[in-house]
């Protein structure tokens, strides 16, 4: 069974289910497996029956904790103030939104259906409020679960509430003094400020430990996934079950915990160090079903490494032999299979890729675009009489990959028909043989294969010598991609004519 269904196959009666990323940095390929999870526990919710929605909580009321190396200097003034109250790097509106933004355009692409829900306006309509008020009436309570929980001793001026000082703006270093309900009166230690904040206002927050469980409690959470950091023994997920239990009386959300996903070589991601694929870069060079597949195919419990170089090319092999399996014309070992692809599904039913992404990565090196390109795919498969717009979407992933992140070995240039060559004796032999044959034999990858080979072993040379004079004068390298089905692609005449220039003959063939 998949392991979104078997998830949901413990849950009964009305479920929410709620994810959390702090927009704290640009929100990347890591990120998107926390909500990726929560969006196929969802669906797997919906597949039994059960009555669920799907949330997102935008945490951006969060501190900005130092300055990551994608900002400038000028953010070391808004260290320690709250990410949605700082301007955007990039000028325009707040710094949260500004990488709120392109994520949410992200889960589109990928059909990720969710409410967001930004933390400061939970804040700002007081539904926080009751929570606070609750948290500072049992502090003594509160603060021996923390302890006795996380086995961590709390500082000695320890606040259940973290007020936004209204002079100096930052949240990160107030101590609350006093508590007026509905004020907490607080001093900053930064700018010595002494003033009061309002609960039922954004004037200030929880402590994270603390507001983890509130909204379970506010926003009735019954199931959330989380990054194995707050799952650790006596992690943030402890102390807030007992704190949801003992302190507000709510039941803790199922939790799933997940993996990280590495970056090949580098390790996890994290904004903070800026070893990260943003997520919407990710779907610049990934078509977006195979990010899914990604959190579809492999368990939350097992960690994921992505390589974004030839490593995506893999990926996105494995992801059409899963389709092809789908839809029966293919086998992969894998019995969940058919929920995998079902899971990876961006909202259409799963399509049949008529052109695999390796070679449509091969295919627009030789042929930029326009009828050429049209053509050579009708060859290859492509039933469309023009380049609609998902073969655009895919043209224009392959080749941002291609510029981006492909490896040397899989990019060529295709040679003019007069690009000067030297060839060695050798290399003019076999080329001038299959010259002399290539007219007669049918243009396609297993023959042109064996023709080649054919002549290799009868002039006993050795076969790399022999498939490089090849490579040499159409791509200007000793290596490519499988001759045969490279030279298949290649319009026969201009291949004809390009060998009988490089042979110093001046042969014309058609046109
Ligand atoms: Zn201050």
């Amino acid at each position: 069974m998949h392991w979104a269904d078997a998830f949901a196959k413990s849950l009964s009666g009305v479920q929410r289910i709620s994810t959390g990323i702090s927009p704290s940095g640009p929100i990347h390929v890591g990120n998107m497996r926390e909500i990726l999870t929560g969006d196929m526990i969802y669906k797997a919710a919906l597949r039994r029956g059960l009555e669920a929605d799907f949330i997102y909580l935008c945490d951006d009321m969060d501190p900005l904790r130092k300055v990551y190396p994608f900002l400038s200097s000028d953010y070391e003034k808004y260290v320690g103030k709250p990410i949605y109250r700082i301007p955007s790097p990039d000028g325009n509106g707040s710094y949260s939104e500004h990488f709120l933004k392109p994520f949410l355009e992200t889960l589109d692409t990928i059909n990720v259906k969710v409410d967001v829900i930004r933390t400061s306006g939970l804040y700002a309509q007081g539904k926080f409020a009751d929570a606070i008020r609750t948290v500072i009436g049992k502090k003594d309570i509160v603060s021996g679960i923390l302890k006795k929980v996380s086995g961590r001793e709390l500082e000695k001026d320890w606040s259940p509430y973290q007020a936004i000082c209204s002079e100096c703006g930052s949240i990160a270093k107030t101590k609350m003094t006093g508590f007026e309900d509905p004020f907490v009166l607080y001093r900053c230690a930064i700018c010595q400020h002494e003033g009061r904040a309002d609960i039922r206002r954004d004037d200030g927050k929880l402590p994270w430990r603390l507001e983890w469980p509130a909204k379970w409690k506010i926003l009735n959470v019954t199931v959330e996934p989380f990054g194995k950091d707050h799952g650790a023994a006596g992690g943030s997920y402890d102390t807030g079950k007992a704190i949801a239990q003992e302190i507000f009386g709510k039941t803790p959300p199922a939790p799933l915990l997940y993996e990280w996903i590495l970056l090949k070589g580098k390790g996890a991601m994290h904004s903070s160090t800026g070893n990260v694929i943003p997520a919407e870069e990710f779907v610049r060079f990934t078509p977006p079903m195979v990010l899914r597949f990604l959190i579809a195919k492999n368990n939350p419990s097992r960690h994921i490494e992505l390589d974004p170089a030839l490593g995506l090319l893999n990926l996105v092999d494995e992801f059409e032999k899963y389709l092809a399996a789908y839809f029966g014309t293919d086998s992969v070992a894998d019995p969940d299979f058919r929920d995998v692809v079902w899971y990876s599904s961006i909202g259409r039913e799963p399509y049949s890729q008529e052109v695999s992404f390796r070679h449509l990565v091969n295919l627009i090196q030789i042929y930029p675009g326009g009828t050429k390109l049209l053509n050579a795919l009708k060859k290859s498969g492509y039933s469309g009489n023009t380049i609609d717009s998902e073969m655009k979407h895919l043209i224009e992933v392959a080749r941002y990959w291609l510029d981006t992140y492909a490896p040397e070995s899989v990019k060529f240039r295709l040679m003019k028909e007069d690009d000067p060559v030297s060839l060695d004796e050798a290399g003019k032999s076999i080329l001038s043989a299959f010259m002399a044959r290539m007219d007669a034999i049918d243009w396609t990858a297993d023959s042109i294969h064996n023709t080649v080979h054919d002549i290799i072993k009868g002039l006993g040379v050795d076969p790399a010598v022999g498939f490089s004079a090849f490579y040499k004068i159409f791509i200007g390298r000793d290596r490519g991609p499988r001759l045969g089905y490279f030279l298949s692609n290649l319009d026969r005449s201009f291949a004809a004519r390009r060998i009988a220039f490089s042979l110093g003959m001046a042969k014309h063939v058609g046109k």
